[in-house]
């Protein structure tokens, strides 16, 4: 197989919508791409987030629960989610996050300056600079992400013997995968095993890798079960198709097609300005749109 060379997205479980939108829209600056509902619980919104320029492996994506279910992190999960900002930008970031009364934290978790701080749900989140300048400060996709293994050995070897990531060196407690692809994202393990998370707000639900079409997502799906992994069928994600697994450390991977993607069903100049449904969910569109709470746009 050829190596996995990028992120798809991410997804997690937050609060309320309107404290998402609010968050990831004006404090982070990221457009919302997508609202439509979660295709396997059709009562919850499962809304979308990119970035301006459409830059690929920028999605980050949640299902905003209202109930007030926390979760808590552990394995199973993944962990720490970073976005990548222009080299030079980290200073403009620090300001603008402690202005918005947020905790920020400067570390070396992804072996650089790296600006630690949760969301307005508790999601832990990181901003790291990138190797290239722009003119302005705005998030150019992910960075990479850190993952909650309970088995760090076991998931190290699907990342590399079979994902084909590679691994840089060892910083402290931690192992450390860049993919190989031109965004080069950077994939955190920690090497003691980290005991049970449960899924609830404030945790991720799953990341997902990409490959570019169906054939390539079958063969990861032959490859994946040739290794002795439980694979999903084929899912229909609308703007994607995708496979699931779990992996040896129990972190739910999804590998997820490039296509057909999220201009499938709106003009790309008003992505994520209407509830979108899939085929299957449009007759109940009334139900949803009586039952969702209205997002301020
Ligand atoms: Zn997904």
């Amino acid at each position: 197989m050829e190596a996995i060379k990028k992120i798809h997205h991410i997804t997690a479980i937050v609060g309320d919508p309107n404290e998402n939108l609010k968050f990831y829209r004006d404090v982070l600056g990221l457009r919302l791409i997508k609202q439509t509902v979660n295709f396997d619980d059709p009562g919850v919104y499962h809304l979308y987030f990119g970035d301006h320029n459409d830059t690929p492996g920028t999605v980050i994506t949640f299902f905003p629960w209202t109930n007030d279910n926390k979760g808590r992190k552990g394995s199973g999960q993944v962990g720490r989610i970073a976005f990548r900002v222009p080299k030079g930008s980290l200073g403009y970031w620090k300001e603008q996050l402690t202005t918005q009364n947020l905790k920020v934290e400067l570390t070396q978790l992804f072996g650089k300056d790296t600006l630690e701080f949760d969301d307005v749900h508790g999601l832990e989140l990181a901003i790291v600079e990138g190797n290239a300048p722009a003119d302005n400060h705005d998030i150019v996709g992910f960075h990479g992400s850190v993952l909650l293994s309970a088995n760090p050995e076991g998931t190290k070897e699907l990342l590399t013997d079979i994902m084909g990531l590679k691994q840089l060196d060892i910083k402290g407690d931690n192992y450390h995968f860049e993919t190989v692809g031109e965004e080069k994202h950077h994939i955190i393990s920690s090497i003691p095993p980290q005991a049970a998370g449960r899924f609830g707000i404030g945790t991720v639900h799953h990341i997902a890798w990409s490959v570019p079409d169906l054939d390539v997502l079958k063969a990861w799906q032959d490859t994946l079960h040739e290794s002795g992994f439980g694979v999903t069928e084929v899912r229909d994600r609308n703007y994607f198709k995708s496979i699931y697994t779990s992996e040896k450390g129990n972190v739910v991977f999804e590998f997820a097609t490039d296509g057909p993607g999220f201009d499938l069903d709106e003009d790309k100049n008003s992505l994520g300005t209407a509830l979108k449904l899939p085929e299957q969910y449009e007759h109940r569109r009334e139900e949803y749109e009586t039952s969702l709470p209205k997002l301020d746009l």
